[in-house]
């Protein structure tokens, strides 16, 4: 195991005297628990274990299997999503979340984002942004897996909201931070870290901060997180954003928690905050901290928009042809953005249309896919909705072989399928699209997510 950091020890020493120190350093070299969150709406079968007291849908897995190799992990019937950063659910439960509108601005690669996803629920709706262009991509992976329909995924930077002032109801800081708490997990992290780390994330912090201040509406909650031990990053950043928002901030009401959950509590200012060691919680290091902006939401301000919205109406007939695939239809708004045809539910399309012309958006709602000769060529994403109507063209139920085959991309053979469009399925889990034709199956699963070299 590579040495931790002398100056880290020599910190946690200040912050935790030297027994606090001692039994932490100690933690840091026992097994990380395995940890996964089911979807709510499609979880079934997925992996079982003794659940994470703080989340709903948490489980801890006795051993880590191959993901990888699990069809259902491709379906999105579960997240794997570290135990201690699934607490920030147990922030929002005194908050009446469905429909509300959130904003998590760094978000990749999209473990909060999709709980987010599915606390506010098919009327809510979540911004995630991620200002990495590379990341961004994964992030967009992951909310069409989660298949909720109700994310938009931006790429910006945090001071690119400024026109959205005041238009959140939840702003969401899971910050960039120097990374102690994945020093157990990702060992090679040690090397990283270094006190210069600790304050450049600490600067970087405070920035971010203030553009999530802004977009706050007045009576919203903010939640800052990082998965950090350190008091620079953590109680000292919230100390100065505090100084600078004195009488704008109220106390939310403290999360209710028992005792052997091992969750170190506190608070700075109006902020409750919540720290997990690993030698006490069952969980990485990590910590979050809460409060709400003083004041009553009013009608949303803002700039008009500064870009054009890439956001373009269909036609009639594609209409048409669209509403087939959906449970509802009548729910919802098909639109254009470049080649591509796309669904959201009709209450978000003038938010929609706000955002695309104010960032830089790269996915949102579901994609539905390309229209030839009046007839839907699906894209991928489309299987993985929650909201798909499934009548609407043939289903093969594939062998956990199969469906592996299928998630490589490999050749499956024609009598598995009916002639024709069909959604490719393992234990009822849509994994995807295939198309037969005579003896011949064409595979559309898309090529950026096939499993490789498994
Ligand atoms: N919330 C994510 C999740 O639960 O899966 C993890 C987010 S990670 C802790 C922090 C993210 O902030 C990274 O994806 C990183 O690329 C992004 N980031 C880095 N610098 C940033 C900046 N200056 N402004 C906004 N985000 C930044």
């Amino acid at each position: 195991m590579l040495p931790l950091p002398t100056a880290f020890c020599e910190r946690l020493v200040r912050e935790l005297g030297a027994d606090g120190a001692q039994a932490l350093c100690a933690s840091l070299d026992t097994p990380s628990p395995t940890a996964v969150r089911h979807h709510p709406l499609k979880g079934e079968g997925a992996p079982e274990g003794e659940p994470i007291p703080w989340s709903s849908r948490g489980r801890y897995l006795s051993e880590r299997p191959s993901f990888t190799l699990d069809p259902r992990f491709h379906a999105g019937a579960y997240y794997v999503q570290e135990a201690s950063s699934q607490f920030v659910g147990c922030l929002l439960r005194g908050e009446a979340m469905a429909g509300k509108r959130l904003l998590d601005l760094c978000a990749a690669p999209g473990g909060k984002s999709t709980l987010y996803a599915s606390l506010v629920g098919p009327e809510g709706l979540v911004v995630a942004n991620e200002v990495d262009r590379r990341r961004v991509q994964i992030l967009a992976d992951n909310v069409r897996k989660w298949g909720m329909g109700n994310v938009v995924v931006t790429t910006n930077r945090a001071e690119d909201f400024e026109p959205l002032a005041e238009w959140f109801d939840v702003v969401a800081v899971d910050a960039p931070c120097s990374g102690e708490g994945m020093f157990r997990r990702l060992p090679e992290s040690r090397e990283e870290w270094s006190e210069g780390a600790v304050e450049r994330c600490s600067a970087i912090q405070r920035e971010i901060l203030a553009s999530a201040w802004q977009a706050l509406k007045p009576g919203g909650v903010l939640i800052y997180s990082t998965c950090t031990f350190n008091r620079t990053e953590d109680e000292e950043v919230l100390a100065d954003f505090v100084a600078c928002t004195e009488g704008e901030l109220e106390a939310v009401e403290p999360v209710s928690q028992a005792e052997e959950w091992g969750i170190v509590t506190g608070e700075v200012g109006p902020f409750r905050t919540y720290r997990f060691y690993p030698h006490r919680a069952r969980g990485e290091g990590f910590f979050a901290a809460v409060v709400r902006k003083a004041g009553e939401p009013k009608a949303s301000r803002g700039r008009d928009r500064r870009l054009k919205s890439q956001v373009a109406p269909v036609d009639k007939r594609e209409q048409q042809e669209l509403a087939r695939w959906i449970e509802e239809p009548e729910q919802m708004r098909f639109y254009r953005a470049g080649e591509l045809l796309y669904a959201v539910r009709s209450t978000h399309y003038e938010e929609l249309e706000r955002l695309s012309g104010t960032l830089r958006v790269i996915y949102a709602g579901v994609a539905m896919g390309e229209i030839f000769k009046g007839k839907l060529k699906p894209d991928g994403a489309l299987a993985l909705y929650v909201g798909l109507r499934r009548g609407v063209l043939p289903a093969a139920e594939l062998s956990e072989p199969d469906a592996l085959e299928y998630l490589r991309k490999g050749d499956l053979r024609a009598d598995l399928f009916e002639e024709g469009l069909n959604l490719v399925l393992f234990e009822g889990h849509a994994l995807g699209f295939a198309k037969r034709i005579g003896g011949r199956v064409n595979n559309l699963y898309p090529n950026s997510l096939r499993i490789v070299n498994k």
